[in-house]
């Protein structure tokens, strides 16, 4: 005899979209299982500032103030450096959004959002992980928890479990992946450094290469450095690879100072920019929300604000219409159209300033000019609103 679900929605991954993917239901009354394989969050190097789009889909998901009281704290302006001089955007004053960023400890807030998962209603397993997927109507997933195999049907099951998503692998998702490109380094810092309320973006001399610094917590500083795989071919990681990684960042332009007395206060990875995304994130009762569904390169910083703008697609479509197969293939549709444009956009600004060998350079300093007068084109205050007729864009290619 066939058995209705024991939950409307599996979750697997509480990560940023996971957890508040799992709030957004369970606030909603559905029946939610989220599960999570970590007993404790650690830094990964991922995403720590948020951009102004990504404040606003906070905020209509009822999260913004949560997020303020327990974990971040809003940064005011988007600093571009170069060759000396720092030009400063007022975001909350700043079109489209006229909202702050949002910078906070990546591993804080996921403690803050599961913790509110169940505060909502959902029930969380953890450490808990996914072992098979079944996907169909209903799907069902075999998931382990204390050592026991347990066996779940759903009406859905939603993969949010990170950029190289085991969901998307079983459920049959294929995967595509832009040529390798772009590196990002990244490394979380304690000292104190005068970062003056900004998302700090230093644009080297040398082609190809971007350092950026956060104040993420009063005295915790997010560090990247982003280069094209031919302008360094080295994939800076490890204990050993510091010293020379806050040399170049001081070679891209961060004032010495603010680094003299940075203490590394986690691992120093590398990561591939590559944009990694599957195209209509929902098939057979089986949906990718967050990095499951597309990764984008880091070097542009949309990720978080991407996780969440899933989140609130997909909590709108299955809010409006109970047919949740029919609900959750108009989420993908809805995902693959902002999706292509973010993508675009992304791509545009690593060609038209990051592009090393002769000319690198010269291209960079005319895309500078560019998006000085383009404010359109800023993906990062812009996101998938980021807008470039062709006229712009032959110029910005030339
Ligand atoms: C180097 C780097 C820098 C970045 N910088 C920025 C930035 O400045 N700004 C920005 O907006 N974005 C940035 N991002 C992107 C941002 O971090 C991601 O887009 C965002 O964290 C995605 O959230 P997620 O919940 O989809 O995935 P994740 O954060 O990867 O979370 C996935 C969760 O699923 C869990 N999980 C995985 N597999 C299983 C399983 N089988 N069973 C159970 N649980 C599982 C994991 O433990 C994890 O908690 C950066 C990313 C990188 C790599």
């Amino acid at each position: 005899m066939r058995q209705d679900p024991e939950f409307d929605v599996l979750v697997i991954g509480g990560g940023l979209a996971g957890s508040s993917l799992a709030i957004a239901l369970a606030r909603e009354g559905a029946r939610v299982l989220l599960v999570e394989r970590e007993r404790v969050f650690r830094d990964r190097v991922r995403g720590e500032v948020m951009a102004p789009w990504g404040t606003v889909e906070a905020r209509r998901l009822r999260l913004l103030d949560l997020l303020r009281e327990r974990c971040a704290i809003d940064v005011r302006y988007l600093t571009y450096h170069f060759g000396g001089e720092g030009e400063s955007l007022d975001l909350p004053t700043a079109a489209p959004h006229f909202e702050p960023s949002l910078a906070f400890h990546h591993p804080v807030m996921q403690e803050t959002l599961i913790d509110e998962a169940t505060d909502a209603g959902a029930t969380v397993w953890r450490p808990s992980r996914l072992v098979s997927l079944f996907p169909g109507r209903p799907p069902r997933a075999e998931i382990t928890l204390d050592g026991v195999v347990k066996t779940i049907t759903a009406r859905l099951v939603v993969g949010a479990d990170g950029r190289d998503s085991q969901v998307a692998r079983l459920g049959g998702f294929e995967r595509r992946t832009d040529p390798d490109e772009l590196l990002a380094a990244g490394l979380l810092v304690r000292g104190q450094m005068d970062t003056a309320d900004g998302v700090n973006m230093f644009i080297s001399e040398a082609a190809g290469q971007i350092a950026a610094a956060t104040r993420i917590a009063p005295d915790l500083y997010r560090l990247y450095f982003f280069h094209h795989m031919d302008a360094i071919p080295s994939r800076l990681s490890g204990e050993r690879d510091i010293e020379p990684a806050l040399e170049y960042m001081c070679d891209a332009g961060v004032p010495k100072e603010w680094l003299a007395d940075a203490t590394p206060e986690g691992p120093l990875a590398t990561f591939d920019g590559a944009h990694r995304w599957v195209d209509r994130p929902y098939r057979d009762g089986v949906v990718l929300i967050g990095d499951a569904a597309g990764a984008s390169d880091p070097s542009w910083g949309s990720g978080l604000s991407r996780t969440l703008r899933d989140v609130r697609l997909l909590r709108d479509a299955l809010t409006a219409d109970a047919d949740w197969p029919r609900a959750a293939a108009a989420y993908a549709d809805q995902h693959d159209e902002y999706w292509v444009r973010l993508r675009d956009a992304e791509r545009l600004s690593a060609a038209a300033l990051m592009s090393v060998g002769p000319g690198g350079a010269a291209r960079r300093d005319r895309a500078l000019e560019i998006f000085g007068r383009e404010p359109e084109l800023e993906t990062w205050t812009y996101g998938p609103e980021a807008n470039c007729d062709d006229a712009v864009r032959a110029e910005l290619l030339a």
